[in-house]
């Protein structure tokens, strides 16, 4: 392994994607959105995804200078037009908007449209419950998961955050996959020629297996049986349907088999408590339930472990494989060559 200081692998990421065709405002949005996910230990929307980030880039299907355009659609209903560049830029031009719409009318929706990969949906809700709002994230991605009783991918892993504001604590989030595993976790678990779950999926055959590899070629499966599967199809119609953008299998489509990043959408719904039915008292009800929940042994609330290994690797860092800091560096080289320029 490789220990790297928090700065200094932002400073490594930045560097990166600079030298591989990002300009200064997308590549300081998406290695800062790389770190926050290694600062929390989610490797999976880390450093990792560096690869894959800069090939969408070089192959001139992300744009790396994206300039995203947010737009009112109707009173409560905002539109972001992501510029065909990576999320992070997008989701940071939203924010502010987003938070404003939601306090004047209680509620707001945020369709994100023409954007590429939406990583993990915990960091813009929980910025937004920082703030005091309620709120839920939804993406859906290329087509991994089969539909209850099936055996051909369909449904993307589909994510689902929410999240809740706390009375002097940071919110009460959860963030979770409607699959039984995020893609991104198999393909590390393949990387490291470790097994996963039987639960996780499938063989091409249907057949049951433990071997990532061949879920990979196979099929995942939703969580919980045909429960998961169908909040991954609700999934795929809340962030495809209804804001215009693609569902899993039209992105994989758009992607022409090339295994790019996935272009598509996210909805964000933000919900202010203070103008719903208790404006005074919800934050103290929130916490008898919090209380409640952590009153019972061997509980634990959602997010705890993701804010624990925030406030660890503050003070120590992290550590990535070599082999991922040999890719990372071989990517800086080969941007540096005056034929990528
Ligand atoms: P996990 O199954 O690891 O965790 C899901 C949620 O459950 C987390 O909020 C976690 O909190 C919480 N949790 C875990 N264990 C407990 C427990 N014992 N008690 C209470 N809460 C618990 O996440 P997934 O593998 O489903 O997803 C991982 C990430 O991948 C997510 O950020 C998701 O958004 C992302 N993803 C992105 C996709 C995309 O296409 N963009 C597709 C699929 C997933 P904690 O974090 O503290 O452990």
């Amino acid at each position: 392994m490789v220990h790297l200081g928090l700065e200094e692998a932002r400073a490594l990421a930045l560097q990166c994607l600079l030298g591989n065709g990002f300009d200064q405002a997308n590549a300081d949005a998406v290695a800062g959105r790389m770190i926050q996910a290694e600062a929390d230990l989610c490797h999976a929307h880390g450093l990792f995804r560096m690869e894959w980030y800069v090939a969408g880039v070089r192959s001139g299907r992300v744009n790396g200078a994206a300039r995203p355009r947010v737009e009112p659609l109707a009173p409560a209903v905002i539109r972001v037009d992501g510029d065909g560049g990576y999320a992070p830029l997008g989701q940071q031009a939203a924010y502010r908007p987003l938070a404003e719409c939601a306090r004047k009318n209680g509620i707001a929706a945020l369709a994100f449209v023409n954007m590429f990969h939406l990583a993990a949906m915990w960091p813009e809700v929980e910025r937004l419950a920082q703030e005091g709002l309620c709120a839920f994230a939804f993406t859906a991605s290329y087509p991994y998961v089969a539909p209850a009783g099936g055996t051909q991918p369909l449904y993307g892993t589909n994510p689902m955050g929410f999240a809740w504001p706390r009375k002097d604590a940071l919110p009460l989030v959860f963030d979770q996959a409607s699959s039984a595993m995020a893609r991104g976790e198999i393909q590390i678990a393949a990387r490291d020629g470790k097994t996963v779950p039987q639960t996780a999926g499938i063989g091409p055959g249907g057949e049951p297996t433990t071997d990532p590899n061949v879920v990979l070629a196979g099929a995942q499966l939703g969580f919980g049986g045909y429960k998961g599967a169908s909040l991954a199809m609700m999934v795929e119609l809340l962030a495809g349907p209804l804001i215009g953008e693609f569902l899993s299998f039209e992105a994989m489509d758009d992607d022409g088999g090339k295994g790019g990043p996935p272009k598509g959408g996210e909805l964000i719904l933000a919900l202010d408590p203070a103008r719903f039915g208790d404006p005074d008292g919800f934050l103290a009800h929130g916490e008898k339930l919090v209380t409640a929940i952590l009153a019972q042994e061997g509980t634990r609330l959602p997010g705890a472990r993701r804010l624990a290994n925030r406030e660890k690797t503050l003070e120590t860092g992290i550590e990535i494989p070599q082999s991922l800091h040999r890719t990372i560096l071989d990517l800086i080289g080969e941007g540096a060559r005056p034929t990528r320029r």
